[in-house]
Formats: structure tokens, sequence, C-alpha cells
């Protein structure tokens, strides 16, 4: 079993969800007490945060690339960037480390395919709604790509960082999620994307019968297969 390098910390809600996920993803192909190999970086989110704002994203790729290399040195066999948004900076990440970096898009696109949808929408922050990082990378894939619309993208960001990322879930934020899942459904999207490491802590399959495709659980199993071989 390799051991897997995880930067964590935006935020740590969804760190927990990936630490579980791991494991229990370990114990289903390993059974018995098997359990991952992991070594976590956590950062601040905070400065962070405040640097995406100000645009400063090389910035935060060096503090993720320093992070990533922390992690390499300790023994860390594959990366995982524990974000969708952070993507934004893979390849400085990337090209900080020899460790193979599991990329959050790519492995959503594989089971969006293996399950058969072409036509998928897409719910994250501002930047994976709005840059070509993220929609780029799954169009490349031969999806086609919707997000909400430009004030409903604007309340999904809003939900994200005054809300998720501080462990607030929220019954009003929930409801007003599925209006837009069910709202994407209507324009022709086949499946959500939860493009966001924290959302399906809020909507999930109970909320909606529009199919979502969790990124958290998706890229947490991805890099346990490659962790496994
Ligand atoms: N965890 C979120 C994501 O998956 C947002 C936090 C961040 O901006 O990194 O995009």
């Amino acid at each position: 079993m390799k051991t897997i390098g995880l930067i964590g910390g935006m935020s740590w809600e969804s760190s927990l969800e990936y630490y579980r996920v791991m494991n229990e993803a370990v114990k289903a192909r390993l059974g018995g007490l098997h359990s991952a190999r992991i070594l976590m970086n956590s950062v601040d989110f905070a400065p962070l945060r405040e640097l995406m704002l100000a645009g400063e994203w090389d910035r935060v790729g060096e503090t993720l690339g320093r992070a990533a290399r922390t992690l390499e040195l300790a023994g860390a066999e594959l990366m995982v960037i524990g974000t969708n948004t952070m993507h934004k900076v893979a390849s400085q990440v990337e090209a900080a480390v020899n460790a193979p970096l599991v990329h959050i898009a790519d492995a959503t696109a594989e089971v969006a395919r293996a399950r058969g949808f072409s036509r998928v929408a897409l719910l994250g922050t501002i930047f994976t709604m709005e840059d070509d990082f993220y929609t780029g990378r799954l169009r490349r894939h031969g999806f086609e790509v919707l997000v909400p619309e430009a004030e409903d993208r604007r309340l999904v960001d809003r939900v994200i960082f005054d809300e998720l990322c501080r462990g607030a879930f929220l019954d009003g934020s929930r409801a007003e999620y599925v209006r837009i899942i069910e709202d994407l459904a209507g324009r022709g999207a086949e499946a959500v994307i939860l493009g966001c490491t924290e959302i399906g802590l809020l909507v999930g399959p109970d909320d909606t019968d529009v199919p979502t495709l969790d990124t958290c659980r998706i890229h947490a199993e991805k890099v346990v297969d490659m962790a496994l071989g």
C-alpha cells in the first residue's frame, strides 16, 4: 500500500471526510484491521483565503507546493489536494514534487463517464465554476458542462465560505442548493457535480432525485485505488 499525502485544512470539515472515506475504502478492499497509510499536512485556511480574494494565486501555489514537498520528504508517494478550488494551482504543486498528483477533476470525469453521463452541471466556488482550470478540464474529457446563473453562482459560493467551511449546514441553504440542482437538471444536466468538497455534507441523494457526484468521496476513493494498485 502506497502512502497517501493529503494537503488538507481547506476546509478541515472536508479533510475529516477524506480521512474517513479513505480508511473506509481500504477497509472495504482489505478487510480486518487494515487502514490507510496517510500523511496529512493541514494548512491554515484563513491566509490562503485572503490570497485567493487578492488574486495572488502564485503565492497560493507556493504555499501548497511547500506543503506538498514536506509531505514528500515525510514519505508520501501520492499527492492529494483536498479541495477542488485549489486545483487552480495544481501545476505548481505537481512541479514541486516527484510524487504523482491525483487530480480531482480527472477522478470525477472517470466516474461520470462510467455512469454514462455526458452533460453535467457543476457547483463549486466562483473560481471552480467560472475559471477554465476545472470546466475546461471536464470539457477536454468530453463533457458538456453547465453552471448556475450568475446570481445563483454567488449564492453557492457564499454558502461555501460563510457556512460550509465554518461547519454550518443549514436547512435554508440545503433547500436553495436543491432548487439550483433541480433547475440545472431542468436545463438538461444529467448529473450535478458537487464540485466543492464540503457540498456533500449539505446535500446528497436523500435530498433530490437528480444524480449527484460527490467529488470528495470520488477523489478519496480514487486515491485509495491508486494506493492499493
Ligand atoms: N473545499 C472547497 C473546494 O473544494 C472550497 C475551499 C477552497 O477554496 O479550497 O473547492
